[in-house]
């Protein structure tokens, strides 16, 4: 039997501490209660699943004793109120229960220990001819040793008619020690399989729509992003599965080794490419330098913790795991804020999705430290919390879109529409203006002489006197027209529901404010060429931006500081 020989100190820690605990509650209980727990009725009325109220227990600390001795032995007392998950334990702790039926006829009923992952378990149930049926399975045993072919450990129990069983069980396990054993009649089984079945179907299909779904929006968008998002949820998913005894039960039932190791290789993988996805969906490294290189550490060492999964018993690993795991969530909810702090609009999705992941982990880490009891809510809330987790990232990475969309059209210097702006809204308004029979002008904008301002000032003034010229063209020009940098020093202003007079004076007035608005010692001056679509019949927007650009010209021609506007 594997049982780990050494141990590091804060694992020896939580384990002194452990049982320290249950040892006290078991020795205070003892003292209340009777010697023996009460028997439970399985008669006919008997239908409904039922944690056992009344439990012996004993602890085993070096793992040696048989069946024979235990069953001799007088050293079992009845198990704490709190419930029978030891946590963390290098001790064998055996149970005994009695089921009675008073009724006419023989009973079956369904013993179920639903945490899948307790690596030895054992059940003696003693037959009609009084000897005792030995079952031994757990999650280090291949899955053909189960009873019922199911992810969680079940067990046919007998009782004929009239009569009293006593059971005995035996747990051991590398990872936590959590006993839950609950007895159900088969119709009360069966009801409630059919609905853990139903919801995990539900859960683990959200969790494969929302791969392939975002797996295709990344072929179409191409963002990275996406990879990594898909990667985190499939590792997440799998680490659940996992979890839930499913992974074990119909992905691999025939290596029993492997589903052990799998579960921190899963968790590895979540945590190195949950903090991949975090850094690439939040462009950390260029925001954040020394915390975007501490969660390249994090990962690193999220990397050390799967290698020696190979070679390292998943009790000495689990729990700097568990560490590692709270100290990288706080590193992305960091670094999140931070994206949120700079007015990045998907860091609120981002933040809401890890918010609630995060209420989840700690709901489920109180739980496995015996802090929380085991219950529907802290066994699946961390379960829960990472679907809806999944959900609202799927989210945030359609926000990222419209966000890298927004800015694929914004110029990075002059914060206006881009060029490729001005090419899709242009084009738009002048089909628009030729159908409904409206105008649209354009005015092209160039800064008269900027070489030489540049030569004189130098560059870093001269894309401030850019930014100032964008702004202040954005200013002067009225609600719903747009100014767009189209490139270098110049500016393409579309006009909607404008004829040339009407432009000529916009523009005018747009020399004026940049005029009035610059130094004396150094005057920035513009020239603008003005076009419409009432100027003359233009078959194409090419066209009219030429006439447009063509009347720049002949402002620069003309001396510079002027407007011209196309002739016809
Ligand atoms: P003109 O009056 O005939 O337009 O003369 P100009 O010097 O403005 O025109 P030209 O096309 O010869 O030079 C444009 C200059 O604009 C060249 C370059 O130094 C400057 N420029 C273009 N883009 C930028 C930019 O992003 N930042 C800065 N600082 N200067 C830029
Ligand atoms: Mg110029
Ligand atoms: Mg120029």
């Amino acid at each position: 039997m594997r049982r780990p020989t050494t141990g590091n100190r804060s694992k020896a820690m939580l384990e002194h501490w452990t049982r320290f605990v249950v040892t006290t509650l078991v020795f205070a209980f003892a003292v209340l209660a009777l010697a023996h727990a009460a028997p439970q009725r399985v008669d006919g009325g008997f239908s409904f699943e039922k944690v056992i109220p009344a439990m012996d227990v004993l602890e085993d600390p070096e793992g040696h004793l048989d069946f024979d001795s235990v069953r001799a032995s007088g050293d079992f007392r009845p198990a704490p109120a709190m419930g029978t998950n030891f946590g963390f334990t290098s001790s064998a702790w055996w149970v005994r229960f009695t089921l009675t039926n008073p009724a006419e006829g023989d009973r079956h009923v369904v013993l179920r220990e639903d945490y899948p992952l307790i690596d030895h378990l054992e059940l003696w149930a003693q037959q009609r001819d009084g000897s005792w049926r030995h079952t031994a399975t757990g999650d280090r045993s291949v899955f053909s040793t189960r009873e019922f072919a199911h992810r969680d450990f079940l067990f046919d129990l007998d009782v004929p008619a009239n009569s009293e069983r006593t059971y005995y069980v035996r747990a051991a396990s590398g990872g936590p020690v959590d006993l839950s054993l609950a007895v159900y009649g088969t119709h009360a089984l069966v009801g409630a399989l059919s609905g853990e079945q139903l919801a995990y179907g539900a859960y683990y299909g959200g969790f494969i729509v929302l791969v392939l779904y975002n797996f295709f929006i990344f072929l179409i968008v191409r963002d990275r992003a996406f990879i990594f998002y898909l990667l985190y949820a499939a590792s997440y998913g799998i680490y659940f599965a996992i979890h839930n005894g499913l992974a074990f039960e119909f992905l691999w039932p025939d290596s029993p080794a492997w589903g052990n190791q799998s579960l921190l290789v899963m968790l590895s993988f979540t945590l190195i490419f949950g903090m991949q996805f975090t850094r690439t969906f939040l462009g950390t490294a260029s925001f954040a330098r020394r915390l975007d290189t501490l969660a390249v550490v994090t990962q690193a060492l999220a990397g050390i913790g799967l290698v020696a999964s190979f070679f390292m018993p998943y009790s000495l690993l689990i729990l700097p795991i568990a560490i590692l795991t709270v100290v990288m969530v706080s590193l992305i909810l960091t670094l999140g804020t931070l994206g949120l702090v700079r007015g990045y609009r998907p860091a609120r999705f981002f933040m809401i999705a890890w918010g609630m992941l995060l209420v989840g982990v700690l709901t489920y880490m109180l739980k496995v430290f015996g802090v929380l009891p085991h219950n529907m809510l802290t066994q699946n809330g961390f379960q829960l919390g990472s679907l809806i987790e999944m959900v609202l990232l799927s989210l945030a990475l359609a926000s990222r879109v419209r966000e890298l969309q927004r800015q694929s059209r914004t110029d990075t210097l002059t914060r206006v529409p881009n060029r490729r702006y001005f090419d899709e809204v242009a084009a738009a308004e002048f089909e628009r203006a030729r159908r409904g029979n409206g105008a649209l002008a354009l005015l092209v904008v160039d800064i008269d002489h900027f070489k030489r301002f540049n030569d004189q000032h130098g560059h870093v003034r001269g894309d401030e006197v850019l930014r100032q010229v964008a702004e202040r063209l954005g200013n002067g020009v009225r609600r719903g027209d747009h100014v767009c940098r189209f490139g270098g020093e110049e500016f393409a202003l579309i006009l909607p529901g404008t004829d040339g007079k009407e432009a000529a004076e916009v523009a005018e007035s747009l020399r004026r404010i940049v005029e009035s608005a610059t130094s004396v010692d150094s005057p920035i001056t513009v020239s603008i060429g003005v076009a419409s679509t009432r100027d003359r019949e233009f078959a194409e927007l090419d066209e009219l931006f030429r006439a447009a650009d063509r009347a720049l010209y002949r402002a620069k021609d003309l001396g510079r500081n002027r407007v011209e506007r196309f002739a016809g």
